[in-house]
């Protein structure tokens, strides 16, 4: 490994992922992990719910479900990623679960 890049969605420093995102803190010795993966499912309805409220603030009404359509699907393959990856978790070092 060259660069870090992030654990659940192999995003890296120059391929950050689609939406946007940064590398959050993690516990010592654990792999990266970028913010558009740390996010609980909770937090993920959170931000929809933010980025819909955005889109209303800019009086953005057409097109907007479009638009939303693609960044929940965004939001969503991410976080299906990282249920998954804690499901397998093959990496040992990764909680030592
Ligand atoms: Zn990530
Ligand atoms: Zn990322």
């Amino acid at each position: 490994m060259t660069e870090p890049a992030c654990r659940v969605c192999k995003c890296t420093e120059f391929n950050a992922c689609e939406e946007g995102c940064s590398w959050v803190k993690t516990e010592p010795g654990s792999p990266p992990l970028c913010s558009a993966c740390s996010g609980t499912p909770k937090d993920v309805v959170e931000v929809c719910r933010r980025v819909r409220s955005t889109f209303r603030r800019l009086g953005i009404v057409t097109d907007t479900a479009g638009v939303a359509n693609v960044a929940l699907g965004a939001l969503l393959k991410r976080v299906e990623a990282r249920v998954k990856a804690e499901a397998n978790n093959p990496d040992p070092s990764w909680g030592g679960r």
